[in-house]
């Protein structure tokens, strides 16, 4: 296997699981392009977690390439309780019986891990057993159980997922298990915690607070998988760090017809509070046994880099998969094909829902600063856009506004390194602390010899905080880089 030489621009999120832990796989996988980790808490242990995070952090310091590490909670899924038997065969207009007491059940009755559910459940509800395969609908409820008759048959089995879609439930974001796999995240300085089946932005500020408390400053991920999400997705949106579109409970939580569309208003909701957007679940699913991917799933790889997604998922198609190594590969070949198609938005980014949202702050001096170097650059055809940056919080902006051209966000953070792996075309660059910014000029500029993005000639813009005043990115500097072999290797020329 070859491994590519130029990164795409859309990042690759991987999920680990025991067909790709070892050393050398990930460290394959790696060189194949993937960004970022993704720890599953709904499966394995937390030494399973904390074995597979030393082996990242090692292959990342052996690469010297920041590599982020999402850590993704199971939050409140609800499931089937053990039934007797192992299954239970529902047949067309059975009537079942969902009992709130595990320990009285009889046969041909189910229970729920849940059982306050069953007092949010009123008659006309769908609940939805098996990933939405077995459609049952309730027609009646008493203090004990809810009745419910088959409408779409099926065999369910113990500890099975339970969907209620549409329903409100007044179930807490996190569980103990949550907590207690949160706390591990912000031990082990966790880049990214994502969140499952988010309904309210309260449910990310509750996990903020968790983790603060626990002096972690890891990017909070909401994972929009219910329809109570899509209906406050703004609130939830910006009240995280970033979110995913997490297809594979969105696909029963709703009607699986209009996910192609609730994905595109996830996106751009994104795009609109300038957060990274995940695309996940079953985007090379055939992969896991088949070394190459149907027509469809290539088309929706492609299709979700042509939306806007900053990264795709890879879910089981790594984790447990027979080909972890080619999916990655596959991947990463056809977001290269997509980006060479796409028209990046930059340009139109005075579009009015686009326009920038900070007014007056120091913030609003950094996303005007970020928009203009962009022109700048796309307009001088600059080969690299190049930002100084603390937090990677302006690499973001840049990022969300889709310029396209190569773009290092060079930072001597760690924490910052690994968040920009996620964002869309930023190549983190680690730099020695403490360099005067003029030395850091020319490091990037070295780098982008050595690495062939630049050549003699070439213009490069740089967006970088002079310290005055605030905090903000208020300084755009454009350079056109001397002869490759000469130490002095920038010559200023007015912008
Ligand atoms: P999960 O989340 O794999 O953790 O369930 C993603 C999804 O639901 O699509
Ligand atoms: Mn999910």
């Amino acid at each position: 296997m070859s491994f590519p030489i130029r990164p795409s621009q859309t990042k690759i999120v991987a999920t680990l699981g025991p067909a790709c832990e070892s050393p050398e796989m990930i460290r394959d996988m790696i060189l194949a392009g993937v960004d970022v980790f993704r720890l599953n808490a709904a499966h394995g242990t937390l030494d399973d977690h904390q074995r597979r995070l030393q082996t990242v952090r090692q292959a990342e310091a052996e690469l010297r390439r920041p590599v982020a590490v999402l850590l993704d909670l199971a939050g409140p899924k609800i499931r089937v309780g053990n039934i007797s038997g192992g299954s239970l065969e529902c047949h067309l207009n059975d009537v079942v019986r969902i009992v709130k007491d595990s320990t009285a059940l009889n046969p041909g009755e189910l229970s729920t891990t849940f059982p306050p559910i069953l007092d949010d459940l009123e008659v006309g509800n769908r609940v939805l057993l098996a990933d939405g395969l077995i459609e049952l609908k309730v027609i009646g409820k008493s203090a004990e159980a809810v009745e419910c008759r088959v409408v779409q048959p099926g065999i369910v089995r113990s500890r099975q997922g339970m969907h209620v879609p549409g329903a409100r439930l007044r179930v807490r974001a996190m569980d103990d298990a949550d907590f207690v796999a949160a706390e591990w995240a912000a031990r082990n300085g966790i880049d990214f915690v994502g969140l499952s089946f988010v309904r309210t932005a309260k449910d990310i500020r509750e996990l903020r607070d968790h983790l603060r408390g626990r002096n972690s400053e890891a990017h909070i991920i909401a994972k929009i998988e219910k329809a109570e999400a899509l209906d406050c997705l703004d609130e939830i949106v910006s009240a995280a760090d970033g979110v995913m579109v997490a297809r594979g409970d969105l696909g029963v939580e709703t009607d699986i017809a209009r996910l192609a569309v609730a994905q595109k208003e996830i996106v751009r909701a994104a795009k609109r509070h300038r957060r990274p957007v995940i695309v996940a679940t079953q985007m090379l699913d055939s992969m896991q046994h088949s070394p190459l991917p149907t027509r469809a799933e290539v088309t929706d790889v492609a299709n979700a880099v042509l939306d806007g997604a900053d990264a795709c998922m890879l879910s089981g198609e790594t984790a447990i998969g027979r080909f972890p190594l080619e999916s990655v590969a596959m991947m990463h070949r056809i977001a290269l094909a997509a980006e060479e198609y796409a028209s990046f938005p930059g340009r139109e980014a005075h579009r009015s829902d686009e326009r920038n949202v900070f007014g007056g702050s120091d913030d609003s001096i950094s996303e005007s600063a970020a928009l203009h170097a962009g022109w700048i650059a796309a307009e001088l055809n600059a080969k690299l856009l190049i930002v100084a940056t603390h937090s990677g919080k302006t690499a973001l902006r840049i990022s969300t506004h889709r310029f396209g051209m190569p773009t290092v966000g060079i930072s001597a953070n760690p924490t910052a390194l690994r968040r920009m792996a996620l964002y869309w075309g930023i190549i983190p660059l680690p730099q020695a602390p403490a360099a005067e910014s003029d030395q850091l000029l020319r490091f990037v500029v070295q780098w982008g010899l050595k690495e062939k993005l630049l050549h003699a000639g070439d213009l490069v813009v740089t967006i970088h905080g002079t310290g005055f005043p605030g905090t903000a990115h208020n300084g755009i500097l454009v350079q056109r880089v001397n002869d490759s072999s000469q130490a002095q290797d920038l010559e200023e020329s007015r912008a």
